[in-house]
């Protein structure tokens, strides 16, 4: 069976066996591998409840999709509302392969419709304002939509605008590139060609000089928190494989490369292999001059004080400056929010580091204030990366517990925080570093700090067909 049937079996509303899955698999031993030790809970039971009430859901991206196909399996009599604007699904983390030159764009957009049921009322339309203590809500076109229950996978919101001087317009020109720019309800992603473009430009001033690089990351939760040093390995490799060079500097608001000390050791040793990285931490990109090619940054750090007796340390004293950097060629990073529609509701956290973000409880994902309410992907507010790797692992315990909620029963699955960056050091290697609320959760008995051309090939050729015909269908 190849892809196309099995998709078809799934449009069709067969069910796709493990066995077929399987099979499907055995054309990659990794890939196979990869699905008999998912990680991921078990998927509900088909018609395995006969609960009953109305379930809306927003968003229509990983986390929605996910959510609605074991919805629709679990529901002996399935009564749900999507709220979603897009037609056509961009597969995110594709925009890389794309910039990379390793996938076409049209490899990375989907038709929505055939994840979404006959019977599921699809509201083409996007959700302005939420109004959980009277379980409604209203479109921006101004349809009222009551609930009993909502799932809200509505992922999150850039903002280029807040960086002064940048119009996303200008984004593709003048040496700026930012991978991450999509425009989901469009379903179109022009950050992947447009940041393609810019490896090949670069390519070719690297062939009559040595060109400045920035590649930059904001202090903000973001999609894939590697994706930026993604673009930064690619293109510095791109450029070796030529034998041309260029000086790179990663500039992040960040102290580290990356938060676990086992991977942030690998990607120095990385940068020690290209030779040519300079990192200036704790860097915020806050202007752009594009025209002279001049990048503003706060920069906050501190300087050792006076020695305190008493406590017998030195003081250390917070220092702030904003700092010029002239370049070449820079690819930009978007500060990054819950959209809109939530952050300015009642369902966002109202206070501290998450504020904005959808408050749930970062194991059963329900809201914590809102018991019928329950979130998944980016749109949470919880402590652990934004990947489709989480929206994956997120899927069983939100329908799971959703369905016990319906039941009249206490939500008891839990979610262990998993997340997975597959962070791309060179052209046909990858860290693939996993890891959940308690530390690495790597689903292989291999080192996950180490670089790995499988894990290329993996992400390459398999990850795409197993996001698009299993994940996305609730099959693993
Ligand atoms: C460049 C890049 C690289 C990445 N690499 C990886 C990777 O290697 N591995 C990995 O696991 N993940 C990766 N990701 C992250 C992954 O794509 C996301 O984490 C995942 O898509 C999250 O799913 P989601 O459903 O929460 O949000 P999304 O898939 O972004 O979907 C959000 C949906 O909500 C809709 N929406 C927005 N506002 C509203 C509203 N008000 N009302 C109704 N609908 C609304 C949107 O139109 C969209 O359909 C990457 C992302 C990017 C951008």
């Amino acid at each position: 069976m190849n892809y196309d049937e099995i998709f078809k079996k799934v449009k069709e509303n067969e069910s796709l066996s493990r066995r077929d899955a399987l099979k499907m698999m055995a054309l990659s031993p990794v890939a196979a591998a990869a699905l008999a030790s998912t990680g991921a809970p078990a998927t509900a039971n088909a018609s395995s409840s006969d609960a009953t009430g109305r379930v809306v859901i927003v968003g229509g991206g990983s986390g929605a999709l996910m959510a609605l196909s074991r919805l629709r399996r679990a529901l002996s009599k399935p009564d749900i509302t999507i709220i979603a604007p897009n037609e056509k699904h961009v597969y995110q983390p594709g925009q890389i392969f794309v910039a990379a030159g390793e996938y076409d764009p049209e490899d990375i957009i989907f038709d929505n419709t055939g994840y979404i049921g006959d019977e599921v009322k699809w509201i083409k339309d996007e959700v302005a304002t939420f109004d959980p203590d009277n379980n409604k809500l209203e479109t921006k076109k101004g349809t009222v939509v009551e609930y009993d229950y909502l799932i809200v996978a509505a992922g999150v919101q850039y903002h280029y605008e807040q960086i002064e001087g940048l119009t996303v317009d200008m984004i593709g020109k003048n040496g700026i590139s930012s991978v991450y720019l999509n425009d989901l309800a469009a379903g179109t992603a022009e950050g992947g060609t447009i940041t393609r473009d810019w490896f090949k430009a670069l390519h070719e001033a690297a062939k009559t000089s040595k060109p400045r690089v920035i590649c930059t990351q904001p202090s903000t939760p973001l999609k894939c928190g590697g994706a930026p040093q993604k673009i930064l390995y690619l293109s510095d490799d791109f450029l070796k494989r030529d034998k041309l060079s260029a000086e790179f500097t990663f500039a992040t608001a960040g102290e580290k490369l990356f938060g676990l000390p086992e991977i942030d050791a690998a990607l120095h040793k990385v940068q020690d292999g290209y030779g040519n990285i300079t990192n200036k931490f704790g860097h915020e990109l806050i202007r752009i001059d594009a025209e002279k090619k001049i990048a503003t940054f706060h920069h906050k750090y501190q300087v050792q004080g006076e020695f305190d007796k008493d406590l017998n340390e030195y003081d250390m004293i917070d220092k702030e400056e904003d700092v010029d950097m002239e370049y070449d060629f820079i690819h930009i990073v978007p500060p990054t929010a819950a959209v809109d529609a939530v952050a300015n509701s009642l369902l966002g956290w109202q206070k501290g580091t998450a504020k904005g973000w959808l408050e749930v409880d970062r194991e059963t994902l329900q809201h914590r204030r809102y018991k019928n309410v329950f979130g998944i992907g980016d749109v949470c507010g919880i402590p652990i990366g934004k990947t489709g790797g989480s929206a994956r692992h997120q899927g069983p315990i939100v329908v799971g517990n959703l369905i016990s909620v319906m039941e009249k029963k206490e939500p008891t699955l839990k979610f262990d925080g998993y997340t997975v960056c597959p962070l791309k050091v060179s052209y046909g290697e990858i860290i693939m570093a996993e890891f959940n609320y308690d530390g690495l959760a790597p689903s292989f008995p291999l080192d996950p700090a180490k670089p790995r051309w499988i894990w290329w090939a993996f992400d390459l050729y398999m990850l795409q067909p197993m996001y698009r015909y299993l994940m996305l269908n609730g099959l693993m």
